[in-house]
């Protein structure tokens, strides 16, 4: 590690979206799904800076975070991280847009619904539909190993992941995240901070039907029909 806690992060010079705190580079977790998906992506959106429209999905993504927000403003009762953890040692607690960062494995992102009760910790991502593709599970476990990494030691609760159909309640699919999937996500986390570095090259799917559906297809040579 050698960002140091608390030092200001700075936008990564060549490359958008990623940070660095110190030397330390960090990238946002949902890359992890855009790596699951064709890591070409990555490639073209954050290190040749094309820009490409937003799809049907994302935008009603964001409309829904937006709404789901403003409705969990409307209630929540404002607690420190520490009043949380302690609180939900006795009670069920919900947190939403949860950021986390860790400096350890290099990873920031907002995680879209906590619930803590006394038993176990469920980190939630908000999809659409109920397929649960590999890629949002490498999504979900990396908001599992940034929560875990913040609070450490100091949690004796098992962290769940789970999947969650956008606009209901249907948790569609739950596992606890136990170490051969923290394994599994870190060797992901890894293999990106490689490409990063230029250590290894960015790989692109062979799926003609990603390539149909992929926002970047006009403008990537690698696009198979
Ligand atoms: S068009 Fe295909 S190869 Fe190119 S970035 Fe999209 S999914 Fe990857």
């Amino acid at each position: 590690m050698v960002g140091r806690k608390g030092e200001k992060p700075k936008s990564h010079p060549q490359i958008s979206e990623v940070i660095l705190i110190g030397k330390q580079a960090l990238f946002p977790i949902n890359w992890l799904n855009k790596q699951g998906y064709c890591e070409y992506q990555i490639f073209l959106e954050n290190m040749k800076r094309i820009k490409a429209e937003p799809t049907k999905e994302m935008i009603e993504g964001k409309l829904e975070h937006r709404r789901l927000e403003l409705e969990f403003r409307e209630k929540a009762i404002p607690a420190t991280f520490a009043e949380m953890m302690e609180q939900s040692k006795t009670r069920n607690v919900l947190s939403r847009e949860f950021p986390v960062r860790s400096l350890r494995y290099g990873i920031f992102g907002l995680i879209d619904e906590i619930h803590l009760s006394p038993n176990e910790i469920v980190i939630i991502d908000d999809k659409p539909g109920t397929k649960k593709y590999l890629s949002n599970i490498h999504q979900v476990y990396g908001y599992c190993l940034a929560f875990k990494d913040i609070i450490k030691q100091k949690n004796h609760r098992q962290i769940f992941a789970a999947l969650r159909e956008r606009g209901t309640n249907n948790i569609f699919w739950k596992t606890p995240f136990n170490k051969s999937m923290e394994s599994e996500i870190i060797g992901v986390v890894d293999h990106i901070h490689r490409l990063i570095l230029g250590g290894e090259k960015f790989d692109s799917c062979k799926n003609s039907n990603k390539c149909r559906a992929c926002r970047f297809k006009m403008d990537c040579n690698r696009a198979v029909s």
